[in-house]
């Protein structure tokens, strides 16, 4: 038996190739199944969608947390 390998990370362990969040600046994962990417996560791509739309067109009214909620009292 040999002592030079007892335990030999598997060939397919590829590190994960990292990115910058552009929008919080945190280094993560860069995944092809990630729907967010660039970002990191869903909020830091509606921050930025929200940053441009604010520059781009008037925006009157942001959904908030409480509206996302379910209301109900108001069931149609
Ligand atoms: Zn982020």
């Amino acid at each position: 038996m040999s002592a030079n390998a007892p335990n030999a990370p598997a060939p397919s362990e590829r590190k994960a190739l990292e990115v910058r969040c552009p929008s919080c600046g945190v280094m993560h994962p860069y995944r092809t199944d990630n729907p967010y990417r660039p970002f990191c996560s869903k909020g830091c791509k509606a921050i930025d969608l929200g940053a441009w739309a604010s520059e781009s067109y008037r925006v009157e009214a942001k959904p908030t947390t409480e509206d996302l909620l379910d209301d109900p009292g108001a069931l149609p």
